[in-house]
């Protein structure tokens, strides 16, 4: 048995909390347990202007719900905090200067202009973009007048020439690069702020992870963090990199085609467990082939070694059939109704609901077929009532900047909404009620119904996103939707009107 195993997730808290974090926490969970270790939950933030407070909250406690519980983390503390990135800045620059010392880092003075210019050279030759160099003929004496001289600058790692990196992958085996193939990092910015490699590193080490399991979207970057182990003079952890969970049609997991958000799953009344069991199947089965198994039966049988490197596919249909499974086998109809009642049947949500529909109500009958929308899956309605008098075109632009914009959203509310929608409708010169139109019907399966702000509120931003993305799929699919072209257009005058995506 392995001693003290300690393992890790280091989630970015830029959006919703992703069900490729829950996955890699389950696995991380299930590794650290079975070893009697423990896992810790870091959060990385260095990237300042994409972090915010309330995606780290909704993180953990999608975590929470889950049952995935750290054992070290910025909520519950721990030996080895602080546990947020943006309160261990220190470490990360006395790293860099350590870096320098050694010889594996080195400062560049390349202006944006330069790199974007040598960029477009590399492109124009079909090479594979990447730093020169340039900066390492610089003499000490140069870099001291440039750093004296006040002249911005970032640092990076230094990569070597030639040779190969060789390091072992729990599940691939020995895996190598060229060093060729690797790019000059940036491990600090202009800003002194770290970027990734370097504080994912540092952290590692600190923290005293042995296992760093993740997934193989960073396989390319661990090169780049040996190399820093190295030039630290540190002892690197075991590497396992997991496969990625797929959509479907094989791409990689994406809100574009697949709710992606964990609360998702929890505002469409799945049930954690089921959750939880469906991502154990994803890239692994248990040794006795069980398909029903809760965390701790995987804990206890858990070997990282029976992970499969085929993409898993992520498929809502059969988590929808294990979830009924769950229903009628794991649970009582006692517990049933308690989870339905705790979920929407309960006073506190109903009571959100009743001022909305209050003044539509002639019987208590009415109340339900009238908010039925902010109970169901998915509602449903015909292409013509979606399109009604707008033209296709124009209800599938309108559905994708309110995708868009509703990303930016931080605080999910009805102000926030109503001022993105009040937006729109200024930018795109709409009348509010003529661009509402066929949001209602997404959202509602109706051209009228309860206040739509109020009930985007209640439903809350994973269900509003999945509708809209649903009304979208339903006009591609009638040869209404955006063409490439289309897109690429919208993409473009979006960012010009609105600013940048941040999805
Ligand atoms: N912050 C990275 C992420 O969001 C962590 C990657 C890793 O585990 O090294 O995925």
């Amino acid at each position: 048995m392995i001693n003290s195993v300690r393992t890790r997730i280091a989630p970015s808290p830029t959006g919703a909390p992703h069900v490729g974090t829950a996955y890699m926490a389950l696995f991380n969970f299930a590794f650290a347990k079975k070893h009697n270790g423990k896992m810790i939950l870091r959060i990385e933030d260095t990237d300042q202007s994409r972090s915010s407070k309330e995606s780290e909250e909704a993180i953990l406690s999608s975590l929470n719900w889950l049952g995935l519980q750290w054992d070290e983390g910025p909520d519950c503390g721990g030996d080895f905090g602080p546990y947020r990135q943006s309160e261990r800045l220190d470490l990360y620059k006395d790293s860099v200067q350590k870096l320098v010392d050694a010889g594996y880092a080195y400062p560049c003075f390349c202006t944006p202009e330069r790199l974007t210019e040598l960029r477009n050279e590399q492109l124009g030759n079909k090479e594979t973009p990447r730093y020169d160099g340039h900066c390492l003929n610089l003499t000490k004496e140069e870099i001291q007048q440039k750093i004296q001289a006040g002249e911005k600058h970032v640092y990076r790692l230094k990569i070597p020439n030639e040779g190969t990196c060789l390091f072992k992958d729990e599940l691939r085996g020995d895996v190598q690069f060229d060093w060729k193939q690797i790019d000059h990092q940036v491990i600090q910015k202009s800003d002194g702020f770290p970027t990734y490699h370097l504080a994912n590193v540092v952290d590692d080490h600190h923290m005293g992870i042995t296992h760093v399991i993740r997934g193989e979207e960073w396989i390319n970057s661990t090169p780049k963090h040996i190399l820093l182990y190295e030039g630290l003079g540190w002892k690197p952890p075991v590497f396992a990199h997991l496969p990625l969970l797929r959509n479907p049609d094989k791409s990689k997991l994406s809100k574009r085609k697949n709710p992606t958000s964990i609360d998702y799953y929890k505002d469409a009344g799945f049930l954690p467990e089921a959750v939880v069991n469906y991502l154990g199947m994803m890239g692994y089965t248990l040794p006795d082939q069980r398909e029903i198994f809760d965390l701790q039966e995987l804990s206890e049988s858990f070997e990282i070694k029976r992970m499969s490197l085929g993409g898993p596919i992520f498929d809502i249909a059969k988590l929808k059939w294990l979830n009924g499974r769950y229903l009628r086998e794991k649970l009582s109809q006692e517990d049933v109704l308690q989870k339905i009642i705790e979920w929407k049947a309960n006073p506190e949500f109903l009571s959100k609901i009743l001022p909305l529909a209050l003044n539509r109500l002639e019987t208590l009958s009415d109340f339900f077929p009238l908010s039925h929308f902010l109970l169901d899956d998915l509602p449903e309605y015909s292409l013509e009532k979606l399109i009604g008098k707008t033209e296709g075109l124009q209800v599938a632009k309108l559905l994708k900047i309110a995708e868009w914009e509703m990303e930016k959203i931080q605080k999910w509310n009805r102000d926030q909404i109503s001022a993105l929608f009040q937006k729109i409708s200024q930018l795109e010169d709409i009348k509010l009620k003529h661009l509402l139109a066929p949001f209602f019907v997404a959202i509602t399966g109706n051209s009228v119904s309860l206040p739509l702000f109020d009930s985007l509120e209640l439903l809350g931003p994973d269900l509003t996103r999945t509708r809209i993305r649903i009304a979208l799929e339903k006009l591609s699919a009638d040869g209404l939707g955006l063409s490439k072209k289309a897109l690429k257009k919208l993409e473009k005058d979006y960012a010009n009107q609105y600013g940048n995506r941040i999805d």
